[in-house]
């Protein structure tokens, strides 16, 4: 079965902290320069940015892009919610609307939440403040990505912000997730042993990082059935590596 690369968690101009070189030309231009196929566009509780992308992606050849949100817990905990479609996606995205609150982003302050179409147009602004955390708890949001079909994977957990460890302590065993990821400063290996598939992602806000760090799977061909499938062990699917350990001195 042939390996494809996987960088899952990618921001782009949408969310205030992404470059604004991180349109979706750039990103899909970037992964295909990295070898990476399968792309998941994810932004902070946010996703109007995704059918531009899949549009880019299909008009460049070679690169599949994953709709996906980043959702921000109550606990301040991010998970990323993978989708098969941008209509599934929409469902969830229906959800966060509701859940987050009212405050209005400053963009002098956080940076612009732009809204883009397949050819980097401008097509308006996000005047959410899309930072901000959803009043839904790490079970709840869990709970709605796959309520409307989604797969739910907790974001970063090595990090020392916005990740299970930092917020709550510790990363439960499976099931509480689909599965979990890792930056490139941690060993997957270290996480086995909580039950669940382990992915690597470079949660990218420049273009120069996306492909950073990627997941490589065994897969029949780049979709998203089959990178669930590979996630799940299913069908001889499967996880087979990860771009290299970055080992940070102390
Ligand atoms: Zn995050
Ligand atoms: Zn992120």
């Amino acid at each position: 079965m042939p390996v494809f690369r996987a960088d899952l968690h990618v921001h782009t101009v949408l969310s205030p902290c992404g470059d604004m070189e991180q349109s979706p030309r750039a990103v899909v231009k970037a992964a295909k320069n990295k070898g990476i196929t399968l792309l998941g566009i994810a932004d902070h509780n946010a996703s109007e940015n995704v059918p531009a992308c899949v549009e880019a992606a299909r008009r460049a050849g070679s690169v599949t892009v994953i709709p996906a949100v980043e959702v921000a817990s109550v606990e301040e905990v991010h998970i990323l919610g993978l989708f098969p479609n941008p209509a599934d996606l929409g469902a969830m995205q229906g959800k966060i609307h509701q859940r987050l609150g009212d405050d209005k982003n400053v963009p002098e302050k956080f940076g612009y939440q732009v809204i883009v179409d397949h050819r980097d147009n401008v097509l308006g602004f996000n005047d959410r403040f899309l930072l901000a955390a959803t009043d839904m708890d790490v079970d709840t949001a869990v709970r709605y990505i796959r309520e409307y079909g989604g797969f739910a994977v907790a974001a970063h957990v090595d990090r020392p912000a916005f990740s299970m460890t930092s917020q709550l302590g510790f990363v439960p065993p499976a099931p509480t997730f689909d599965a979990i990821e890792v930056s490139r400063f941690a060993d997957p290996g270290e996480y086995v042993d909580l039950g669940y598939a382990v992915i690597r992602s470079s949660d990218a806000h420049l273009p120069g990082e996306v492909g950073a760090a990627y997941t490589e799977l065994e897969l029949e061909e780049p979709t998203y059935d089959e990178l669930i499938m590979a996630l799940r062990g299913e069908g001889g699917r499967k996880v087979v590596g990860y771009s290299p350990t970055i080992k940070v001195m102390a």
